[in-house]
């Protein structure tokens, strides 16, 4: 860091502040109050000043002070805090002592200098790390225009051009000595400092290091043999990244050493030579572990001198912290493989654990008798401790926190499996941005940023428990959905997303639309393996930008087709459900089993549509179901069985129960009990003529709460049967702890009577029983007589079916059964 630290009191003049940094060489000024550090002001600062008007570069530096200072404790590890400058994108930290005390300001090229990145500096080029599109500026703008530009493209420096003239540059560095000394109206081509140093992006990165020190500057161009300005290479470049570089590098130079030391088993010659060259603590010893030799690393890395260890054992290093069962399998692996290798906890001299990472080689003789083992180690503490960090970094998207691809493509594997298994499907939903570019490159990437995110979380509000909403990068993300029956289900997700990207983005005072594009796959239907399940849902994402954009696509054109006539006919159904138009009620008749008098009806809905014309309730109840639309739909209907009943009465007619089928949505609706009095009430109806049907997944689970809806139900008078029982749950038990009437025995088991004499029992079991629980049962599905017959050896109370009276419409039905008017 920078001691001595540059201090002034708010009131200073900024181009008086400037003119002391730019003498001192300082890249920041702390403004202090009472013996406390209240802001600073950096050399980055420049690029937020307006150079055209002199006023403002005379401002008190009170005003101008950035008042959030970032601090960091001294006794912060470099590599940790090169983490920050990149992690927090910051170019200042304040060194504060324990007490808080300010000791100095740390820079990023402050930390690239001390880092002790020499091996990695040597053995990188300067291509690795240079920015490769750096900001190249006409000389004829001004230095207003100038901080601009360097502010919106996040540079520390701008290469500036000019015909006729060698090239030049204008670094933040050099925007404070311009404060100072107020160089007005002139253009960025006369200050640029020229010529530009320059290296070749094939030399290494620490000669260009040292090429910046020697020359006390801080940037240089990337020149290619054609003498083309290529990239351009600082301090940041140099900082940026080098972490991971640095572990990489690290392992690898491990490696190598490794590989150099096992050949050289039988020539410590060799060996003593990669040996002093080492970073790594080497500790050879005689067969018996004696140690013989220890190298400086070592004493570094240990804090125990050559003189402190040699004849002794490694076991001075010990920490305790493994059992004999651990060292036994070294011994072993060492005695049988003449080698070992892991990761091990240590003991410094001063007391300190530490994690080393260490290699053992036996070294034999001609004859093959160990005469010595060579360890070689390297503290991996700080690595561990980093650990978390990386494996953060390496699943997470850094800028949403949303899950990365490689997170993603795991939990796609594990719901692949579980899909297969439970006979699922899962859909992959690819989602593109429309004209996100035209976002960044007018607005910049500071909004685009913005943008990205606020979609993020737009989009996941719309995600279930389950689903994994990831980013693949720039504009593209992915929506795993698992658990998926219906591709219905994913497709009303995918017009949710649609419409929660549509509407306008309100960001930094700009308002403005983008739109999405969305692409489907199913797994298993489309594709068995990741690859193929996102290249086809990116296949159907295309599809939908050719064809309009703010759209989905499924990937399968079948599907595709079929959604979309689902589509249309709930989009009919929303207009019947409007209306009214196309809308039936039938009703079939329900006999008692022994006398053959009628005991009631069931109401069926019957719908006619101009475009798809007769649909059965087994085609459109499902679609209804989905939409929501059964509940205005189901209102319909029992609005007409009420009004039926009631024109049958004022008529004069017999009059039978009507029972009314009721879907999950339907009961559970809030207010069902109320709307159902109301509708008797307003038709004038005694208790009794409606009656209702449910299935037992309607009441599953939830037996409690279904109780008491039950219960308002049977208040109203209202039969309640048990639908198509026998193919469900069906577990008598559970329905005896509800206050339900009846048991509709699924025609299902009638149909096999004849054929399957399991049917027969099973007729006969749950008869029986419901017999015993005080419960009606009706057989439904009669078509043949010799069912009829052997139903009647039951005590089956009703019986329904084709071979009785089909479904009517009601003026049918009336004159039919009902008795004259
Ligand atoms: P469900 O409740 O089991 O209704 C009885 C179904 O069996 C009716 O079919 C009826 O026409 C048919 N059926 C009656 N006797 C026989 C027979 O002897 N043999 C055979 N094979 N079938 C017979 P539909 O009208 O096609 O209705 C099918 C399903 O649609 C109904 O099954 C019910 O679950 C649903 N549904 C019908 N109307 C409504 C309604 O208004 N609301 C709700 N939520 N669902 C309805
Ligand atoms: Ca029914
Ligand atoms: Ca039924």
């Amino acid at each position: 860091m920078q001691t001595g630290l540059l201090a002034c009191d708010r009131y200073t003049p900024l181009d008086v502040a400037a003119a002391r940094m730019a003498e001192r060489r300082c890249s920041s000024m702390l403004v202090i109050e009472n013996g406390e550090a209240v802001g600073i002001w950096t050399e980055h600062d420049c690029l937020y000043l307006d150079f055209a008007d002199p006023g403002a570069l005379r401002q008190p530096i009170g005003e101008l002070m950035s008042g959030a200072i970032a601090k960091i404790a001294e006794d912060t590890p470099v590599s940790e805090a090169v983490m920050r400058f990149t992690a927090e994108n910051r170019h200042h930290f304040l060194v504060v002592g324990g007490d808080g005390a300010p000791l100095g300001v740390l820079s990023r090229s402050d930390a690239v200098l001390n880092q002790g990145l020499e091996s990695y500096l040597r053995l990188r080029e300067v291509h690795h790390a240079m920015s490769t599109t750096p900001l190249v500026l006409p000389g004829t703008l001004t230095l207003s225009e100038l901080a601009s530009r360097m502010r919106f493209s996040q540079s520390d420096a701008a290469v500036i051009t000019q015909p006729g003239q060698p090239l030049g540059i204008i670094t933040e560095r050099d925007l404070v000595r311009f404060v100072a000394g107020h160089p007005g109206q002139a253009t960025i081509g006369e200050l640029a400092t020229r010529p530009l140093l320059s290296v070749g992006p094939h030399d290494t990165l620490i000669h260009a290091r040292d090429y910046l020190i020697t020359h006390r500057v801080r940037h240089l161009a990337v020149v290619d043999k054609a003498e083309q300005v290529i990239g351009l290479l600082g301090f940041r470049e140099m900082l940026d990244g080098n972490e991971q570089f640095y572990l990489e590098d690290l392992r690898q130079a491990l490696d190598q050493r490794d590989r150099a030391l096992s050949q050289s088993r039988f020539n410590l010659e060799l060996a003593e030579r990669v040996i002093d060259a080492s970073l790594e603590g080497i500790i050879i010893t005689d067969a018996q572990t004696q140690i013989e030799f220890v190298n400086p690393a070592f004493t570094h890395m240990t804090g125990y001198r050559p003189e402190e260890v040699i004849g002794y054992t490694p076991a001075v290093l010990s920490s305790g912290r493994h059992d004999a069962d651990f060292y036994d399998r070294m011994w072993h692996s060492l005695q049988n493989n003449g080698y070992w290798r892991g990761e091990i906890w240590n003991r410094r001299k001063n007391g300190q654990l530490y994690l080393e990472l260490l290699t053992i080689t036996a070294i034999r003789d001609e004859a093959g008798e160990t005469t010595n083992y060579a360890a070689l180690f390297s503290d991996i503490t700080h690595i561990r401790e980093n650990e978390e960090q990386v494996r953060r970094l390496a699943y997470y998207d850094a800028l949403t926190r949303l899950p990365n691809r490689r997170l993603l493509e795991d939990r796609m594997s594990l719901s692949m499996r579980h899909a297969h298994r439970q006979q699922r499907r899962l859909a992959v939903i690819f989602i593109d941005l429309d004209h996100f570019k035209q976002v960044n490159d007018s607005l910049g990437h500071a909004i685009g940023d913005e943008l990205l995110l606020e979609v993020s979380q737009r989009l996941a509000v719309h995600m279930r428990e389950d689903d994994t909403l990831a980013r693949l990068g720039g504009d593209e993300f992915i929506a795993l959905l698992p658990g998926l029956d219906e591709p219905g289900e994913a497709t009303l997700i995918a017009g949710r997303l649609i419409g929660a990207i549509s509407t306008p983005f309100k960001i930094d005072g700009h308002e403005f639309r983008v739109g999405c594009s969305l692409g489907i796959s199913f797994y298993p239907d489309d594709a068995a393996t990741i690859d193929d399940l996102m290249r086809n849902a990116d296949a159907a994402m295309y599809r939908a930008k050719q064809e309009g954009r703010n759209t989905y696509r499924l990937f399968n054109s079948k599907t595709h087709v079929q959604e979309n006539h689902h589509l249309a006919m709930e989009s009919a159904l929303r207009d019947t459900a409007e209306t009214g138009d196309g809308l039936d009620v039938h009703y079939q008749p329900i006999f008692d089993t022994q006398s053959g008098e009628l005991r009631g009806a069931e109401a069926l809905l019957r719908w006619y549509n101009p475009h798809f014309g007769h649909v059965a309730p087994v085609d459109f109840i499902p679609v209804a179901e989905r939409s929501g639309l059964i509940l205005p739909l189901g209102r319909r209907l029992i609005r007409a069985v009420a009004a039926q009943q009631q024109h049958w009465l004022a008529a004069g007619r017999q009059v039978v129960p009507v029972a009314v089928n009721l879907s999950a949505k339907q009961f559970w609706q809030n207010d069902l009990a109320t709307r159902l009095k109301t509708i008797l009430s307003e038709h004038d109806l005694p208790a009794g003529l409606i009656d209702v049907e449910l299935t037992e997944s309607t009441l599953l689970d939830e037996s409690q709460e279904a109780t008491g809806i039950l219960q308002a139900l049977r208040e109203l008078g209202c039969g309640v049967a048990i639908d198509d029982f026998g193919t469900g749950y069906s577990s008598l038990r559970y329905l005896q702890d509800l206050p339900v009437t009846t048991l509709k025995i699924d025609r299902s088991f009638i149909a096999r009577m004849q054929t399957a004499h399991g049917s027969r029992a099973i007729v006969a079991a749950i008869s029986g029983l419901a017999h015993e629980l005080g419960l009606k049962v009706v057989a439904e599905g009669v078509e043949e007589a010799s069912q009829l017959a052997a139903l009647k050896q039951y005590p089956v109370h009703c019986v329904q079916g084709f071979h009785l009276g089909m479904p009517a419409p009601a003026d049918v039905f009336a004159q039919q059964w009902l008795g004259a008017e």
